[in-house]
């Protein structure tokens, strides 16, 4: 059954509400892809961002396109579009960036690390041997060789090409 008397659920609702406004995740909305805001995919279901601050080079963030921060609060089409889409960014980061390994993650709430606790996402982060090990990975931000636009342009056809061939 569920509690009727939740005050603290008022605050909960009115602090959502007003970061959605800044939620990096509903930028380029209506768009499916947007350099400006680093938007590589949107569907009605997942959005892809490459992450402004990476561990490491073609660093992702994978949300659903819904703006919610519990991943009890995920449909089941919504979990099945988000873990195929990590497929899937997997595959382009592989075919790219050539890295040895993955990490793939989820942060929730701020005591764990989450930089936008409101709106879920995951990270993949594409690894290579003899890079820094993946506790000083989550600790600091690394320097990237590679400008992050030049990545975006790198990758933004495939996930072209995969939002066609979603949508058919
Ligand atoms: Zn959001």
């Amino acid at each position: 059954m569920k509690n009727l008397w939740a005050p603290w659920r008022m605050s909960y609702i009115q602090r959502g509400e007003t970061s959605k406004k800044d939620c990096i995740f509903e930028s380029g909305r209506g768009k499916n892809y947007d350099k400006k805001s680093l938007l590589l995919y949107r569907d009605e279901k997942v959005v892809v961002l490459l992450n402004r601050f990476p561990y490491a080079n073609g660093h992702l963030l994978l949300a659903p396109s819904r703006h919610v921060g519990d991943i009890n609060d995920l449909l089941a089409e919504e979990s099945a579009a988000l873990l195929d889409l990590i497929g899937q960014s997997v595959a382009i980061l592989r075919k790219h960036k050539k890295p040895d390994g993955f990490n793939v993650g989820l942060n929730l709430g701020k005591v764990a690390g989450a930089g936008h606790p409101d709106h879920l996402h995951f990270h993949v982060v594409p690894r290579w041997e003899g890079d820094h090990n993946f506790m000083t990975v989550l600790a600091e931000v690394r320097t990237i060789p590679e400008h992050i636009e030049n990545t975006y342009d790198l990758l933004l056809p495939d996930f072209q090409e995969l939002r066609l061939s979603r949508t058919k």
